[in-house]
């Protein structure tokens, strides 16, 4: 049983999309559980036993109560399982309900479905089919069905109008570590491996501004933007004031 799960196509991509969110949950003493859909392997830098050490030490850094790894083909959109010839995105789907309805989280968390990683574009797809289907009862599966209350999902390259902020200014900190638990990824002057968008010297600080520009908006230092499907419900107004 979790409070949420947290799902992403890379071992970094829930400490840089959604990071201090995460951090903020298991502070106030929610469960949450990272998955991975890949282990990170197509990654210009970084080899996978690197990756799985760097994504081990970021979720206790956040707080999270586990991280689990689908171990999909990373870059999987064209993939099929030599074996039965069924791609890799319907497994995803499939996995994803069993885990919802293994965990039974009330929140979860995903990559946007528009971004110009194709993986990301595709996790987001994924777990906002299976967050649907994890609730129909006949559908297959082990588990009884159950079907999370809210999705959020979550920014990395492209940047859309979020329906919502959250103020992660008391564990910004905590973001911040947690991304440079991955080493491998980002700028290191011993590494000889090609440089990437990570790897530039200011990456955190350009990933910072993003999460300053939206906490302004809303006057905290720091806030993540998100999509939820539906426009939050607010019971007072008045609690907008607090
Ligand atoms: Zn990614």
């Amino acid at each position: 049983m979790a409070d949420v799960l947290a799902f992403g196509a890379h071992p970094d991509d829930l400490e840089i999309g959604c990071g201090g969110t995460l951090a903020l949950l298991a502070a106030q003493g929610r469960e949450v559980v990272m998955v991975d859909f890949t282990r990170g392997e197509m990654g210009t830098r970084g080899t996978v036993e690197e990756r799985r050490v760097e994504a081990t030490d970021a979720a206790r850094v956040l707080g999270a109560a586990s991280r689990l790894n689908l171990e999909l083909p990373d870059g999987f959109l064209p993939f099929r399982d030599p074996a039965t010839g069924i791609a890799s995105r319907e497994i995803a789907v499939a996995r994803v309900v069993e885990l919802i309805r293994a965990h039974r989280p009330r929140l979860l968390l995903a990559n946007y479905p528009s971004d110009a990683h194709p993986d990301h574009v595709i996790v987001g797809e994924v777990v906002k089919q299976a967050r649907y289907l994890a609730g129909l009862k006949k559908w297959h599966g082990t588990n009884d069905r159950h079907r999370p209350d809210l999705l959020l999902q979550y920014f990395e390259h492209e940047q859309h109008p979020p329906t919502c902020v959250v103020d992660v200014s008391r564990t910004f900190e905590q973001k911040q570590a947690a991304i440079r638990c991955h080493k491998s990824q980002l700028h290191d002057p011993a590494r000889a491996e090609p440089q990437t968008a990570l790897s530039r010297p200011d990456f955190l600080e350009r990933r910072a501004a993003r999460d300053r520009f939206f906490g302004a908006q809303v006057g905290v230092d720091f806030a993540e933007p998100f999509f939820t499907q539906a426009p939050p419900k607010i019971t007072d107004p008045m609690s907008l004031l607090a």
